[in-house]
């Protein structure tokens, strides 16, 4: 076997072991996992049919990487909800920075800022603050810290917005 061979084996090797059931996961597309859904059906995922869990892979990654930890349906669900206040959250910041900087703001590093105060108010190291390597007691943690002290945060921002 040459050794390009070899490496592309040995980069296609490379499964995520399925966190629920200790067993590697397979390689899949979205055509498998994700009937009639075009907009998927070329991605691919690592998957655990037992457990119903899955996760995505790096745009491009020759290895398939995987973006984060397999998730089930209950951390899928999580991690929706979750979305669902955080990225309002960090939109707000967004919003706010260009209105003070008139225009001059960055989503990615709002979204950075977001995920920094979320990592020090869950007392982990920023490292690991990602929704991605979130179990289910850390994405409903998460999601409290967003709905609690993130209103006020929001309340903060309105408040500052109104007074302009
Ligand atoms: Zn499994």
């Amino acid at each position: 076997m040459s050794l390009q061979a070899c490496a592309a084996v040995s980069m296609q090797h490379n499964p995520p072991i399925c966190p629920y059931c200790d067993k590697p996961a397979r390689l899949v597309t979205g055509a498998r996992l994700f009937v009639g859904r075009e907009n998927v059906a070329h991605k691919h995922f690592w998957w655990c049919e037992p457990c119903d869990a899955y996760v995505g892979c790096y745009e491009n990654s020759p290895t398939h990487k995987p973006v984060g930890r397999l998730a089930d349906t209950a951390l899928r669900k999580a991690k929706r909800e979750f979305h669902g206040v955080f990225d309002i959250l960090y939109l707000a910041g967004f919003e706010r920075l260009s209105r003070i900087r008139g225009g001059r703001a960055n989503k990615q590093d709002c979204r950075s800022v977001a995920y920094k105060w979320l990592a020090t108010h869950m007392g982990i190291d920023i490292r690991y603050c990602n929704v991605g390597a979130f179990d289910l007691e850390q994405c409903l943690k998460a999601k409290k810290i967003c709905e609690t002290l993130g209103n006020e945060l929001l309340h903060k921002f309105q408040t500052e917005g109104d007074r302009k």
